[in-house]
């Protein structure tokens, strides 16, 4: 199972974390692009650079209509950890369950400082996690006056993650609904911090996969793009109906009945 922690952070440490980027950027073994890879050889740094471009993409495509997104000026840094605990090591002691983690800066409205930490220990030469948190990176570029709601940006990084995750995550969130565990709809819309406890964080993935993919399902990707966006500015209620004439605790009540297949929506990244 793949957890991961997006962290939006306000640049008040802007100058350090440019230098940051600066002073790695040496040992990059990707020279142009929108991304820069660390801690991969050559040969398999242009492997993972070329696919986070197609996913890049896909991402800006398929989720906010930009079908030829500027290349990122900030490049992304996606740093390749062997072991759990380098990327522990990087990421500050992320769970046991996690393989990867997305850090963003933002100087007022514009992203200055793009990461990604992922595990590479597997024998695929992409990391797993690395399409979901280049989800994370393009949905801060459309989000930047304030960070997505958790369970919409866990959720749409969720619709990128490979077939056999996604299924993992639906199967915990129908385990928690048989068990009568899962989120009511105040809370996980509301949630602003990640469960602490592991089990929870199941239910909180699995059940914010299925609550986004239901309801793209229902109109499509620009409205549930709109409709966030809205969520941010007002209460939940209103955005449910104005998006999608529904009362929130009726799309609740239903969503969790007919959630449609997992990759329904063709978000899947060639590999
Ligand atoms: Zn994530």
């Amino acid at each position: 199972m793949s957890f991961c922690r997006a962290r939006f952070v306000p640049s008040t440490a802007l100058w350090l974390a440019v230098a940051a980027t600066a002073a790695h950027a040496d040992g990059s073994t990707t020279p142009a692009g929108s991304v820069a890879v660390f801690g991969a050889d050559p040969a398999r740094a242009t492997v993972i650079a070329a696919h986070a471009e197609e996913v890049r993409l896909a991402a800006y495509s398929q989720l906010l209509g930009e079908s030829q997104p500027r290349p990122w000026a900030e490049r992304c840094a996606i740093h390749v950890h062997a072991t759990a605990a380098a990327f522990a090591a990087a990421v500050g002691g992320p769970p046991a369950a996690s393989r990867g983690a997305t850090s963003l800066e933002f100087s007022g409205e514009r992203v200055v400082s793009r990461r990604i930490d992922v595990m590479g220990d597997g024998s695929e030469t992409i990391p797993d996690a690395l399409a979901h948190e280049l989800v994370h990176v393009v949905l801060a570029d459309h989000f930047t006056a304030a960070a997505p709601p958790r369970w919409a940006d866990e959720g749409l990084a969720i619709l990128f993650d490979a077939a056999g995750k996604q299924a993992g995550h639906e199967a915990d969130f129908r385990t928690a609904r048989e068990r009568g565990l899962a989120f009511t709809a105040s809370d996980l819309l509301t949630l602003d911090l990640y469960p602490d406890d592991v089990r929870r964080q199941r239910v909180f993935y699995g059940q914010s996969a299925a609550l986004v993919r239901w309801l793209i399902a229902r109109r499509d990707a620009a409205t549930f793009i709109r409709f966030v966006a809205d969520l941010q500015k007002g209460d939940a209620g209103s955005a449910f109906e104005r998006h999608y004439d529904l009362d929130m605790e009726a799309v609740f009540d239903s969503a969790w009945k007919e959630v449609p297949p997992i990759q329904s929506l063709s978000f899947s990244i060639s590999r």
